[in-house]
């Protein structure tokens, strides 16, 4: 098997599983509208008023596909069942996974890019992770600044989702079961960070049929469904062995630290440090963190900066990739 998929334990086929899930029926209730079945309507994320498991004979009114508000019975609502067991929701156990992004060390080598779109099969339009220009004030030095998802541990994007298709797990990760979800974008909407991109067009991208059937959809955005949210889900197929994701592994300048709260240690591969000791001694903080939404990716300022910083925009030939 491809060293890329070492880890993934065997599973339910792709196309079985594809040609059973809800998304597909779902899209089957989006071109026949409401007629198709009230337990469609209630499961895509239609706004409902009242209770939708009310008492036979009471009415709840429902948004249908085409932005309408109608009044059905209660009793012709059901339930849709899950496309994936709940246990694998739940992350492996004991452990609180963290990330550490020291903005001193980035130089915009764009290495965590290549090898998580390497990594998760993405084609070159699509992105995980975006590294930034910033600059804090007008007469302050720019840096920049990678921003994969922040795994939020208050993260609006869950909230949102009407039909649980993105989750949170045990271990820390937010993540997206691409079979349920119906692309309505709310996630994209609520995340404050833009960490989520849409895939408008690729479907199953370059993966061979050994490569679809090891990947678990419901903790990697791999394969990509068409139409549906992707985002970082901090590569499942390693942190579940105990293995760093790919972005931390490809940085030369050792930027990005990954580890265990619970184990209070991160490690950039070169490097394993006391995580409690790094974030205070380098007075670390989250993005945007009065948003309330509890980052679970710190970052260390960019002082005392091991790079000047160059912008490929502004001199193409001082440009460095290391
Ligand atoms: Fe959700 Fe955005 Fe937070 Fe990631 S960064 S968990 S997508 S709110």
């Amino acid at each position: 098997m491809d060293n890329e998929l070492n880890g993934h334990e065997a599973h339910e086929s792709q196309d079985t599983h594809e040609a059973s899930n809800r998304r597909n029926f779902l899209r089957l209730g989006l071109s026949s509208g409401l007629g198709i079945g009230l337990g469609a309507a209630a499961t895509m994320g239609l706004m409902a008023e009242g209770d939708s498991k009310g008492s036979a004979g009471s009415k709840v009114k429902l948004m249908s596909p085409d932005g309408k508000i109608v009044e059905v019975d209660s009793d012709q609502i059901v339930d849709i069942p899950r496309s994936v067991e709940l246990v694998v929701r739940e992350g492996v156990p004991n452990r609180k996974f963290v990330m550490v992004i020291d903005l001193s060390r980035c130089k915009n080598a764009r290495k965590c890019k290549n090898a998580c779109s390497k990594m998760h099969y993405l084609p070159p339009e699509r992105s995980y992770i975006k590294v930034e220009k910033m600059q804090d004030a007008e007469k302050t030095a720019p840096y920049w600044m990678p921003t994969p998802c922040f795994h939020c541990d208050n993260p609006p994007c869950v909230k949102v989702c009407p039909v649980d298709a993105t989750f949170k797990t045990s271990d820390g990760i937010v993540s997206i079961d691409n079979t349920r979800c119906i692309g309505c974008r709310f996630c994209m909407v609520a995340c404050p960070y833009s960490a989520r991109i849409f895939n408008w067009g690729t479907e199953l991208y370059a993966l061979n049929d050994e490569q679809k059937e090891a990947i678990k959809p419901h903790e990697s955005c791999s394969p990509h469904l068409r139409g549906t949210v992707e985002k970082c889900d901090f590569c499942p197929n390693h942190t579940r062995h105990d293995k760093l994701p790919d972005c931390v592994k490809a940085c030369p300048n050792g930027v990005f630290y990954f580890g265990d709260e619970l184990d209070d240690t991160v490690s950039n591969g070169d490097e394993t440090l006391r995580l409690s000791k790094l974030l205070k001694d380098k007075s670390a903080y989250r993005y945007l963190e009065d948003l309330g939404t509890k980052p679970r990716v710190y970052y260390l300022p960019p002082v005392n900066r091991l790079f000047p910083f160059v912008d490929p925009n502004e001199h193409p030939e001082k440009e460095h990739h290391e």
